[in-house]
């Protein structure tokens, strides 16, 4: 398969040292194995340059086989995969981050990140060690975290030695987070933010479908461009060709300012899904 050019409108964004990614991708959340190499290979077509998988989606090897069929230079495309819970702690995690890789097909992750906090199990500065290590050696390019609150940022970044690139959390118009956002703005931290759209919901809200029909736009589209013009790395999820091509098309859309205040004033701290304070070990391995 020969891919088509990535996205030419898309905005990149650098996270942590250097890394470089598209500020748009593609999430695989509950896409089943036997479909996920087929929506990785549209998204590619359609040009999608970054995806975003993890071990407990147990999908990585589709996304695998996708990313060999496109044909597609390892350095032009971002591979992000998480760390389960389960997998906390120092020998734990290299030995995870190789399962993922060997699943991937891929020698090196451009962003692994520990995919919940999981406070009870207490176990972040080995888990972090090891994140240091794989950084260090070149195996993982960026790393950082998700579902991180702001006690747990401030503890992990008093011991770290290389501070989180990203802190990938429940971000949409009706749960926005504010206080997060700032905190990893004055830590340098990137925002990335999963079920972008309130996995669907927020895209019904009068406010939103409004200013879809004001801009000639759809309303996944100027909720996904909210998103990027704050600065945020995104990563919806589809699995039909045509949203996969609407969502990443939002380069050439300006919200002005009254219009991103107005999606702003969405916020009800509607949060969707896991509480990150309590999900623990046990239900996710
Ligand atoms: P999203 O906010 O991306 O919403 C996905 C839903 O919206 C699906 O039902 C999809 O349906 C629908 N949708 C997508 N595009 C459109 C469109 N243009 N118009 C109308 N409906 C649309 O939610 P997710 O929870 O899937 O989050 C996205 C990604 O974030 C995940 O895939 C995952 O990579 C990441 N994530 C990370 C988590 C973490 O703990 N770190 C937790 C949850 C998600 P359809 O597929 O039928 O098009």
């Amino acid at each position: 398969m020969t891919a088509s050019p990535a996205a030419p409108l898309l905005d990149r964004t650098t996270v942590g040292p250097g890394v470089d990614v598209p500020q748009l991708g593609l999430g695989v959340f509950q896409i089943p194995p036997d479909q996920v190499q087929g929506v990785v290979e549209q998204a590619i077509d359609v040009g999608y340059r970054h995806i975003d998988t993890a071990a407990a989606y147990i999908n990585e090897s589709g996304v695998g086989a996708a990313l060999r069929a496109s044909g597609l230079p390892r350095d032009e495309v971002v591979v992000t995969t998480k760390l389960r819970n389960g997998d906390q702690g120092y020998d734990s995690t290299l030995r995870a981050c190789a399962d993922s890789l060997d699943r991937l097909g891929l020698d090196h992750l451009d962003l692994y990140l520990i995919h919940w906090p999981n406070p009870e199990a207490g176990l972040w500065p080995e888990t972090w060690r090891a994140f240091e290590r794989l950084h260090e050696e070149g195996t993982v390019r960026a790393i950082g975290v998700s579902n991180f609150l702001p006690e747990h940022l401030r503890e992990l970044c008093r011991t770290a030695s290389v501070p989180p690139a990203v802190n990938q959390i429940e971000l949409h118009p009706t749960h926005a987070r504010g206080d997060l956002v700032a905190l990893q703005a004055e830590l340098g931290i990137a925002v990335e933010s999963y079920s972008p759209l309130g996995q669907g919901a927020d895209l019904a809200l009068p406010e939103i479908t409004a200013l879809a029909e004001e801009l000639g736009a759809t309303p996944a589209q100027v909720v996904l461009r909210w998103h990027v013009q704050h600065g945020y790395v995104v990563i919806p999820k589809t699995t039909s060709r045509d949203r996969l091509v609407e969502n990443l098309d939002v380069g050439a859309l300006t919200l002005t300012p009254e219009q991103m205040a107005s999606i702003d004033a969405l916020d009800r701290g509607h949060r969707i899904g896991n509480d990150p304070a309590t999900f623990s070990i046990s239900q996710i391995r």
